[in-house]
């Protein structure tokens, strides 16, 4: 087998090929630079014309050339006047402009590259020969403008991206990712599975859920309040607006600044749409006189929440300005840190195995930037403790976090916990973070029990963050075919023919009765029609009735996924639909 060759080099080497390539076609092209970037790389050119997409299997095909003539990379140290003397001749006004920046910045001497046609002011390094690139591994990808050096105020060039891998396999891999990513693209989806939509009148960013959205939103909440209630958390509902002296207070109005919504009332009150749910719940707490043996005391919530964003950056319901928030909060005393916090890891642990998603974990722990203290609240002496608990805490559940410097909140180190889609996207949403900060701006206290008063410590901790974006990761994670307890329909009923409409809607009838969310259809359209339409809405289970299941009082069953259909009598299918549902199969 061939040696990997260095990914870096080979993304970078391929765009040189690119800049030949485009000089093959273009002998009059300015070139700008050309750098790797994630997925391959890219090179700015100023050319005669505009692309067209027509143009890049020419500019393809050229490089394949160059590669199989297998041009060495030479390199040459010139002296800054002998470079910008060479770049004037070649008339190559941007390379010109990026010697003067080096020259300005001290150097004496830059370096060249040739390969082929090509010199090229390069730092490098590069491959040894353009011969090193599999012809049969690259692919030129995008056309875009961009502005030389990201400047607005400079000149536009047009910009070519290209990808470059190892062998064929890696280029066809590639080309399957971009195709299922846009296959399972939530927005496509949501609108194919009748899932949210959007009104003008209303506003972008503003997403509002359909029925069916309704359904998975309201599934995922019922299952995540029921496995908090059996750790102890109590559900609150707080109003949607609060004066902005809360937000001063807790520090959220400097925080988010321009982010927030500011309402003024008709009475001269000015509120502040919730941008974070925490001030209300501590709000909740101090209502009372607490003692020490009330704590743990452990609120949730899935109310929305309010951030403005630029217009430009709202897109589908991975970015939007009304979030509906799965938030909680637990007061306790030092001593309970610790349990709170691993309850709360097994709680994110449960919740994600359960949608098969937690085996592709990874674990953060986020601790101070130790060189800038100053960019924190509280006590040193708190941190050290919080971090080293944090530390103990992963250690004895086996979570192995690696710790991340500089990464922690405002107020606290924190876990974060981090998942890979199925096209392989890293996404971070649950977080557990120690604070003893807030308690102490709102102070909040409790009697010991010694009689004297004490802040209690609050421990945030967010398991599917945001319904909208945990809802987007859903729909692409599953490409659409939700789990059975998700699936806003779960069973259709085919009547073969309208002689069956009366034991598929006493079918029907039978499934709602036991929480089976169930439809007809005894449309007028052929069995064959009906049962794709259904296949389209990835619809678990299709029952199919016609005059032997009416006799029997059976249903044929045609489960998604599974090429045999099977037939079980009605009650049994009843009674395994609400085992599966009840075990979120
Ligand atoms: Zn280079
Ligand atoms: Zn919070």
């Amino acid at each position: 087998m061939e040696s990997k060759i260095n990914s870096e080099l080979l993304k970078h080497s391929t765009a040189h090929v690119l800049a030949g390539a485009v000089l093959e076609m273009f002998p009059e092209a300015k070139l700008g630079i050309g750098p790797a970037i994630e997925n391959g790389f890219y090179y700015d050119f100023e050319l005669p014309r505009t692309l067209i997409p027509e143009d890049l299997p020419l500019l393809e095909e050229k490089m394949r050339e160059i590669i199989k003539a297998k041009h060495p990379f030479e390199k040459a140290e010139i002296s800054i006047e002998e470079a910008l003397a060479h770049f004037e001749r070649a008339n190559q006004p941007l390379k010109l402009a990026l010697i003067k920046d080096l020259q300005k910045a001290g150097n004496e001497t830059v370096t060249l590259y040739k390969s082929g046609n090509l010199v090229d002011l390069c730092a490098g390094p590069h491959l040894k020969s353009t011969g090193e690139i599999n012809f049969k591994a690259f692919a030129l990808t995008k056309i875009s403008g961009a502005y030389w050096k990201g400047d607005e105020k400079n000149q536009q060039l047009q910009r070519i991206y290209g990808v470059v891998f190892q062998d064929k396999e890696g280029l066809k891999n590639y080309f399957h990712l971009i195709e299922e990513a846009a296959k399972r693209d939530h927005r496509k989806l949501g609108k194919e599975l009748d899932l949210f939509c959007f009104s003008d009148l209303v506003g972008p960013g503003l997403p509002l859920f359909t029925p069916n959205g309704t359904i998975i939103k309201d599934e995922l909440q019922k299952h995540i309040e029921k496995v908090c209630r059996s750790y102890g958390f109590q559900k609150v509902s707080t109003p949607h607006l609060a004066k902005i002296e809360l937000y001063e207070k807790s520090g959220h109005a400097q925080k988010f600044g321009e982010e927030l919504f500011q309402v003024t009332s008709h009475y001269k009150q000015n509120y502040v749409m919730k941008p974070v749910q925490c001030p209300h719940q501590t709000q909740i707490f101090a209502s009372r006189a607490r003692s020490y043996r009330d704590l743990p005391i452990r609120y949730m919530e899935s109310e929305k929440q309010y951030r403005d964003e630029k217009p430009g950056e709202i897109g589908g319901l991975q970015r939007v300005i009304a979030i509906t928030v799965e938030d909680g909060h637990s007061f306790c005393t030092v001593d309970q840190v610790k349990q709170e916090v691993k309850n709360m890891v097994e709680i994110i642990q449960n919740f994600y195995t359960s949608l098969g998603m937690w085996d592709n974990h990874s674990v953060s722990l986020s601790v101070r930037d130790y060189t800038h203290p100053e960019k924190y609240i509280g006590e040193s002496s708190d941190w050290d403790l919080c971090e080293k608990m944090l530390q103990d805490i992963s250690d004895e559940m086996g979570l192995k976090a690696i710790k991340h410097e500089g990464e922690a909140a405002l107020y606290g180190p924190k876990l974060d916990f981090m998942f890979r889609d199925a096209l392989g996207k890293e996404i971070q949403i649950p977080t557990v973070q120690l604070d003893f900060a807030t308690p102490k701006r709102f102070e909040l206290e409790y009697t010991t029990n010694e009689g004297g008063k004490a802040h209690p410590v609050m421990v945030h901790r967010a398991i599917l963050g945001s319904y909208e974006r945990f809802i987007a990761l859903l729909i692409e994670h599953f490409a659409g075919a939700f789990p059975l307890w998700l699936s806003p329909v779960q069973v259709t009923i085919l009547p073969i023919s309208e002689k069956f409409s009366e034991y598929a809607e006493e079918v029907k009838t039978k499934l709602l009765e036991n929480d089976i969310r169930a439809q007809l259809n005894d449309k007028a359209e052929s069995l064959g029609k009906r049962i794709s339409e259904t296949e389209k809405q990835k619809t678990p289970y299709i029952l199919v009735v016609g005059e032997k299941e009416v006799a029997d009082k059976t249903v044929a069953i045609r489960t998604r996924g599974v090429k045999e259909q099977e037939t079980l009598g009605l009650d049994e299918f009843v009674e395994k639909v609400v085992r599966e549902i009840a075990n979120k199969k």
